[in-house]
């Protein structure tokens, strides 16, 4: 795989997570030259240049976010790593968090610098022990070496960050309710307005990016905005970790840069598929995005090298977008019915009640898949699908309520003919397999 690595450009090792790796590699240089050299405003103002978009779903440019603070205001201010990973599919923080933990601590300071937040958080997802293990031990390090607390090298900045471990709620994940959770109020999302740039945690104006995000910062003030916009494309700038899972030889983390060829990415540095089956499908940043029939994507065959490229634009005219970067691929073989149901269960399981479309739309669907697989399903189901999944559209607080009504309806615009056979022959057309043999 070639191309510029912004996070993976170290050769991963028993120690290459610890300070003195980091030191090596050229670490907190990139603080100093901040501290040292840089006002606030010209920080934000590098990563406004850079064009990055936030890594964590939304694709929300980051520069615009932490506009929406002035560092001279006199409020207090907090900056927030979502590190709450929970999408099914995802697990590319879980990379930075476990082997270069202290390059989200030097951008999470770099940032602190920037929005003069005094105290940051890191949410971490509670099920990510190792991670936690290494994170924690690497603030413990950061302290020790004066990156963090009081007088920061010798300037007068001085800033602190706590590591929060959260109890394993997907809705966490949501940046408001995140909040809540931290805050110590039940975690429920919040309506906007207030932006959380007005009126985030403690009702302070917070910045909250996802770990990807974050830990790029200091390459981009590194090596200058203009660096940054000469890789990816020119809508996507940048590049992307992408965790692959599935059905492929080779699932794992992938670093590229956006505008990567897709197929070159499953085919080639995934190994494919095993038992060289087609692709059917792949669903590209997390269950909450639609799903993309492979040949729509011209990445069916290891003969489709190319195929839809992955940046923002290209997947978004693909009928779907790069979400969290989870991204899940499907062998020919698999039955699209009984993968909607693990969906579905899924979604029912983690609504967090608030929104009525949601809490009770989700489990509608899921009860409704669930007669389809045990084979008591009803013609007039797949429209009942459609109805309730457009109910959500729109009319819940968080996203959550959308995305279980888009994911149904991926499907259902583009494997309806599955339903249909389930629900005339009690039975999935392909024998309800989900696993792939030797993946
Ligand atoms: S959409 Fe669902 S998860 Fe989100 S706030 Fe409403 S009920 Fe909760």
């Amino acid at each position: 795989m070639t191309g510029t690595k912004v996070l993976m450009n170290f050769e991963v090792t028993d120690t290459s997570h610890t300070l003195d790796a980091y030191l090596e590699r050229g670490g907190y240089q990139t603080l100093e030259k901040v501290l040292k050299s840089m006002k606030p405003e010209d920080v934000t103002q590098a990563i406004v240049d850079s064009g990055i978009q936030g890594r964590g779903g939304a694709a929300f440019p980051a520069g615009r976010k932490w506009q929406g603070i002035n560092p001279y205001d006199g409020q207090p201010h907090f900056l927030v790593a979502n590190a709450d990973e929970g999408e099914p599919g995802t697990f590319k923080d879980r990379w930075v968090l476990e082997h270069s933990p202290h390059t989200l601590l030097e951008s999470m300071a770099i940032g602190a610098y920037s929005l003069a937040a005094r105290h940051n958080f890191i949410y971490i997802r509670g099920e990510y022990d190792r991670p936690w293990r290494r994170l924690a031990a690497a603030v413990e390090e950061a302290y020790a070496a004066g990156y963090l607390g009081e007088g920061i090298l010798g300037t007068d900045f001085a800033t602190d960050i706590f590591v929060f471990r959260g109890a394993g709620s997907y809705v966490c994940g949501e940046a408001s309710s995140l909040l809540g959770s931290i805050e110590g109020t039940r975690a429920y999302p919040r309506n906007r307005p207030p932006r959380m740039t007005v009126s985030g945690l403690f009702q302070s104006p917070t910045v909250v990016n996802n770990v990807e995000t974050l830990s790029t910062i200091s390459w981009i003030v590194n090596h200058g905005a203009e660096a940054f916009r000469a890789t990816g494309s020119d809508a996507s700038p940048g590049t992307r970790l992408l965790s692959v899972s599935g059905h492929v030889r080779r699932p794992g983390v992938y670093e590229v840069e956006l505008g990567y060829p897709w197929g070159r990415l499953l085919h080639q540095d995934c190994g494919g598929i095993p038992g060289d089956r087609p692709i059917k499908a792949v669903i590209p940043g997390g269950i909450s995005t639609p799903v993309v029939p492979a040949a729509l994507a011209g990445i069916r065959t290891p003969d489709d090298l190319d195929g839809v490229l992955l940046d923002h634009d290209a997947v978004r005219e693909a009928g779907s977008s790069m979400g969290s970067g989870g991204m899940i691929v499907i062998a020919e073989g698999t039955c699209m019915v009984r993968l909607l149901h693990i969906m579905l269960r899924f979604y029912h399981q983690e609504s967090c009640g608030q929104c009525t479309p949601c809490r009770e739309g989700t489990g509608w669907m899921h009860r409704i898949v669930e007669r389809i697989v045990a084979g008591d399903g009803r013609p007039e189901d797949i429209e009942r699908l459609y109805t309730i999944s457009r109910a959500n559209d729109g009319t819940t607080i968080c996203g959550m309520g959308d995305a279980a009504g888009f994911a149904t309806m991926g499907i259902l615009d583009h494997f309806r003919d599955e339903f249909t056979y389930y629900i005339e022959h009690k039975r999935s057309r392909f024998e309800g397999n989900i696993e792939c043999p030797g993946s």
